[in-house]
């Protein structure tokens, strides 16, 4: 079994717990591969010592988050990091309710999707609310979409699967009253699996929360009645159709 944590804030997470014993760990349970984001500086100097600690892949992506109030990059550091070629994708980049300027979270979220579209990157997203907002502006744009831990209502969800966007199923939707939006995540056959992990998200005596992973995908078996197999070799085929690289 080989597995892909889809969305995960490594270099966040690093800042509190050495991850090269984690990632050995994680590889003996077949989770080999990482696309994590870049939402600060800081993030980004850890990602190419991250990337040598980690024995299997690890892909990351950067941009201006909707609502984390740490993230300090600026459109201009996304671009030279487009330049260098360096970031599989752009993001996450999104709209959030919680966010009350709405008007600079649009801004700053097409300015992001243009530079998407001008280096031909896929886009990272996080929707959090504003979801019919979100879809029009991600329709105009022919990019490739990676919607993460999304747990908003089915029927935008049905909206996005109009787009070439994929999705990662995350802990958040494996809950009794997301069971309608599992199954269409699953039926859509795009999806892959997430941890989201960060180090606020860390829990109390946790030694690893990369091993959340297999977890996730287990309780997605038990919930929806497939087999494993099923379910790793669809991960297994989207993520090879989002980064072009195998698993
Ligand atoms: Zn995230």
């Amino acid at each position: 079994m080989t597995l892909c944590d889809a969305h995960c804030h490594l270099a966040n997470l690093s800042q509190t717990m050495p991850l090269k014993p984690l990632f050995a760990e994680a590889q003996t349970r077949g989770i080999t591969h990482f696309l994590s984001s870049a939402l600060t500086k800081a993030d980004l100097k850890a990602y190419p010592i991250l990337r040598q600690d980690c024995p299997g892949t690890l892909l990351y992506s950067a941009g201006i988050h909707p609502s984390f109030d740490e993230c300090d990059l600026s459109l201009q550091d996304i671009i030279a990091l487009c330049d260098r070629k360096v970031i599989w994708a752009i993001g996450e980049i999104g709209l959030d309710k919680g966010n009350p300027d709405k008007e600079e979270m649009t801004r700053i979220f097409v300015e992001q999707l243009e530079l998407a579209n001008s280096y031909q990157l896929p886009v990272v997203l996080h929707i959090v609310g504003h979801q019919q907002e979100a879809f029009d502006l991600l329709r105009k744009y022919p990019l490739r979409y990676l919607l993460h831990g999304y747990a908003g209502s089915l029927e935008a969800f049905h909206k996005f699967t109009r787009l070439d966007c994929f999705y990662t199923i995350s802990e958040r939707i494996l809950r009794e009253d997301k069971r309608d939006l599992l199954m269409a995540m699953l039926e859509s056959g795009r999806y892959l699996f997430e941890t989201d992990i960060t180090q606020y998200y860390v829990h109390a005596g946790e030694l690893n929360p990369l091993l959340r992973l297999p977890d996730v995908l287990r309780q997605t078996a038990v919930i929806c009645g497939w087999n494993i197999a099923t379910l790793t070799a669809a991960q297994a085929q989207n993520y090879e159709l989002l980064t072009g690289y195998s698993l």
